[in-house]
């Protein structure tokens, strides 16, 4: 009977400004307990249809809009979404498993914060205008928005990296039809509770959830969605790209990341390991800008490890809702038996597996028991072309490793596929500027992590994307630029 289930929470899409049940549903899981508590629309291509069908209805009003009058709207979605702030992380942490702490630091804020930057840069962007008086000419270059954009995001950080499309995408007069992963829906529908209000007209901003071969694929291969912009695997880039290839889509990628962490002997380590702690195992080590591979030079080696490993057996496993908690749960048990197979796989090379996994227990609250909980994992004496080294785990893993030479450590650092981010560690300025010229990296971080200015271009280079995204990037992405002469 009724009594006896618990209620689930039942998405539905959001299409022309209206919620929309859909015909079939997905489970989601609670991942800090793994039980089903959320069913999300799994939507094909009828739903994607309606959707676009919406956006384009939209487009001629909202694109006619100026720059102030959008600008206007992002700014009021900013203020609801920051007035139910706390809502949103509380179910952010229960829909992904991040810690409660994180959810509310640093996912919403930057959430509000999208809303809040775009609405700004958009009144700032000038165009070019050159002059050939010889000929009695000028050229002057317009931006105008594209059309319908098509945007997908990933898992580890939901609504932060779906904004961080939505904004500058509106911003630009564009509409857009938004898929977000299918594991973590909620915070995208609960946004949408709020576009009314805000003042975005229907159709503006459509949101259809489902999964990416179905829901995902029907948008890329929708022939009146002419941009993609896609945050996620490299694996779906290459399918991306093959599918929507036939009608020519202009793409922005954002892939994954294999990050080195390079720290001289002459680092700061009070101020080097804890920031190495964090970018190794925030949010799980589900951040495409997480290192996984950490080279310290040979003569501080083993007081780094020794000091790092110490430090990360304090990282508190646990309860995501637990505000004590450093680190929550991943996302699924499938995710969970890939990071842990690579540990063992370590083991069975030959590494050393220096806390975590296999290691050290993991106690859990008795609620948790079922959830998809693992533990900051530390790995030394890996060879760099293991799997560990090359492949992106994207969980609370971290491998250790030592070097001798600058020219040596730049090459190891460059020899994998990706090339997102990384950082070095020196108080040698000169050494600094060097190593960061030669990484194959879109984003480098010296005496840092994470620490970014949104105006500049993000993204990565080699197999970590195609495109950056930033104030200027964004806005050149989502508008098409035309030049225009006048000869007098
Ligand atoms: P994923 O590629 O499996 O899924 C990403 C999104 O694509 C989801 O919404 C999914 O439903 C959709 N999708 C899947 N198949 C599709 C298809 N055939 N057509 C259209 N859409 C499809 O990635 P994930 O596992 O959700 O996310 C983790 C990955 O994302 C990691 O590799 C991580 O590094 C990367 N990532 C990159 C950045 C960045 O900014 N560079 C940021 C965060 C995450």
């Amino acid at each position: 009977t009724m009594a006896h289930s618990k209620a689930l929470l039942v998405l539905e899409n959001f299409i022309a400004g209206k919620f929309v049940p859909c015909s079939s549903y997905i489970d989601s899981y609670n991942p800090s307990t793994g039980e089903v508590y959320c069913r999300v629309p799994d939507s094909g291509k009828e739903e994607v249809e309606a959707a676009v069908k919406a956006a384009k209805t939209a487009f001629p009003i909202w694109s006619s809009k100026s720059p102030l009058e959008r600008s206007q709207i992002l700014n009021k979605l900013a203020d609801l979404i920051e007035h139910d702030l706390e809502a949103f992380a509380q179910a952010e942490s229960k829909d992904q498993g991040k810690t409660i702490t994180f959810a509310r630091t640093v996912d919403i804020p930057r959430a509000v914060y999208n809303f809040r930057f775009f609405a700004s840069s958009i009144l700032h962007h000038t165009t070019e205008c050159t002059e050939m008086a010889t000929v009695g000419c000028v050229h002057y270059t317009s931006r105008t928005p594209v059309g319908v954009a098509g945007l997908i995001s990933p898992w580890n950080l939901p609504l932060y990296l779906l904004t961080w499309k939505i904004a500058p995408a509106i911003a630009c007069g564009n509409t857009v039809v938004a898929k977000p992963s299918e594991m973590t829906s909620v915070t995208a529908w609960m946004m949408c509770k709020l576009l009314e209000k805000a003042g975005v007209p229907h159709g503006v901003v459509n949101v259809v959830f489902g999964t990416g071969a179905k829901a995902g694929e029907a948008l890329v291969c929708h022939p009146d969605v002419p941009l993609i912009s896609f945050t996620g695997s490299m694996l779906t880039a290459q399918r991306i790209t093959e599918k929507s290839a036939p009608h020519c889509k202009r793409l922005s990628l954002e892939l994954g990341g294999k990050n080195p962490a390079i720290i001289f002997d002459d680092a700061d380590l009070s101020q080097c390991i804890p920031t190495t702690l964090r970018s190794s195992f925030a949010n799980q080590g589900e951040i495409c800008l997480c290192t996984s591979r950490i080279f310290v030079q040979r003569g501080i080696y083993s007081d780094f490890l020794k000091r790092f490993v110490a430090e990360a057996k304090k990282w508190k496993v646990g309860n995501p809702s637990d505000p004590t908690v450093d680190v929550g749960a991943l996302i699924s048990k499938e995710h969970l038996e890939k990071v842990k197979g690579y540990v063992k796989k370590a083991q069975a090379e030959g590494a050393r597996v220096l806390c975590g996994e296999g290691v050290d227990s993991l106690a859990l609250p008795t609620g948790n028991q079922k959830g998809y909980f693992m533990l900051p994992t530390v790995i030394a004496e890996v060879k760099d072309e293991s799997c560990c080294m090359q492949e992106e785990i994207f969980g609370p893993v971290t491998c250790v490793v030592a070097f001798d030479t600058e020219e040596e450590v730049i090459e190891r650092a460059n020899s994998v596929k990706y090339g997102l981010a990384a950082t070095v560690w020196s108080s040698n300025v000169g050494r600094v500027h060097r190593v960061a010229q030669k990484l194959q990296s879109g984003l480098v971080w010296t005496n840092c992590w994470l620490v970014r200015d949104l105006n500049l271009p993000f993204g990565g280079m080699k197999a970590s994307g195609i495109g950056r995204e930033g104030a200027k990037d964004s806005y050149e992405f989502f508008t098409e630029v035309k030049t225009i002469t006048i000869k007098h």
